[in-house]
């Protein structure tokens, strides 16, 4: 079965605007729709090595039998491919091959291909076309939308990049198949955040139907996609440079990134943005704006998803606080957070007592 859903980003004034096309098994459809709007332009398909073992000559082929020119580079799947050294290698390739500035990027993969991919594009000859399938369930619902490409630097992570629109993006759901568990869970996590900071029905769905996100149906998992999409489009397009709605998206962030950097990244970003969730809720809670029955409601369903909930037991608390106080929303180290006062109901720019937050943390153990 192949199925077609489109939704249109565009930001305003209209410098650029890209469709994010949805589908079931259409990897030939792809293929013929960037040979109808992309003629005449060979491509890179670039693919870390667990990507690429699946779905790389699949696609390579689709191209092939529409006479269109395309070569496949992949990397080390895993975010140390995200660096300079990386990039480099993969433009040599590209310059070896004779790709030009009449070259098409394509990034076949998680958000790690993405970044990487969206980055050399930007750059590379001053920037060239850039076409997003994203495979991962993480790279579908967050790192397709918003625009922001990166590599990191020994210093930190994603601390050089840019804002790069791609083109198009193609989301063919039947990739998720071949998703390690742990890796669907950590997209999953995303997608309630989404639901939560602005669709109490969307929320709602995704637990009358969480046997079927287990079991990763086709058919709903499209719908879910589709919408988690639309909404993160919806409130980036208003925001395009981060500003002031999308810190609607940090939601669950402020304390998922502190743990995040405080295990040295061991922990994938959307487990740790459950923990982040669930801490801030109590936040919310304690400051009476969040009601008891929603945040039980919402421990459920993440623990239901095998979700952590709890801040691990190495990480000291105190210094989750720090981390808290350099956060990009805090401002002269008053820590603001963007919190949900309902379901559906995010809210950005509160403040928060530094007691109140230790407590929540205290309680998270
Ligand atoms: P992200 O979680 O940001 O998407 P990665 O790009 O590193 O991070 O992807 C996570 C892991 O999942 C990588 O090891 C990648 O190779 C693997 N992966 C991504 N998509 C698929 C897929 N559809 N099938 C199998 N493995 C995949
Ligand atoms: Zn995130």
């Amino acid at each position: 079965m192949s199925r077609k859903q489109k939704i249109s980003i565009t930001f305003p004034p209209v410098k650029y605007g890209y469709d994010i096309t949805l589908g079931n098994g259409f990897l030939e459809v792809i293929a013929g729709d960037i040979k109808r709007n992309f003629p005449n332009k060979k491509l890179a398909i670039l693919s870390d090595n667990n990507v690429s073992a699946i779905y790389a000559s699949k696609l390579k082929s689709a191209f092939d039998e529409r006479e269109l020119h395309s070569i496949i580079i992949s990397f080390p799947a895993g975010e140390k491919s995200k660096s300079s050294a990386t990039k480099e290698l993969i433009e040599s390739k590209m310059i070896k091959n004779g790709f030009d500035r009449s070259t098409i990027l394509l990034a076949l993969g998680g958000g790690v291909t993405g970044d990487l991919g969206g980055y050399i594009a930007a750059t590379f000859m001053r920037g060239i076309p850039f076409i997003q399938i994203p495979t991962s369930l993480l790279a579908m619902v967050d790192s397709s939308i918003g625009g922001k490409v990166a590599i990191n630097h020994p210093m930190g992570k994603n601390l050089i990049g840019a804002f790069y629109q791609p083109r198009a993006v193609y989301i063919d759901v039947s990739m998720l198949k071949t998703l390690p568990v742990r890796e669907y869970y950590n997209g999953l996590a995303e997608i309630i955040k989404t639901a939560l900071i602005e669709d109490k029905r969307l929320f709602e769905s995704i637990i009358k139907n969480k046997i079927l996100i287990s079991d990763r149906s086709d058919r709903f998992l499209l719908k879910l996609i589709m919408e988690s999409c639309r909404i993160k489009g919806r409130i980036v397009m208003e925001d395009e440079k981060e500003s002031g709605k999308r810190k609607l998206l940090n939601y669950g962030h402020t304390i998922g990134h502190a743990i995040e950097i405080l295990t040295g990244f061991s922990i994938p970003h959307g487990f740790c943005v459950s923990i982040g969730m669930n801490v801030e809720n109590i936040i919310a809670y304690k400051m009476g704006i969040l009601g008891f029955d929603d945040y039980l409601k919402i421990n459920e369903i993440l623990r239901y998803f095998n979700l952590p909930v709890k801040i691990p037991s190495k990480i000291n608390l105190n210094e989750i606080l720090k981390k808290v106080r350099i956060d990009k929303k805090s401002i002269n180290s008053v820590p603001f957070f963007t919190l949900i006062r309902g379901i559906g109901l995010g809210s950005i720019d509160n403040a928060v007592e530094e007691d109140l937050i230790l407590e929540a943390l205290g309680e998270s153990r």
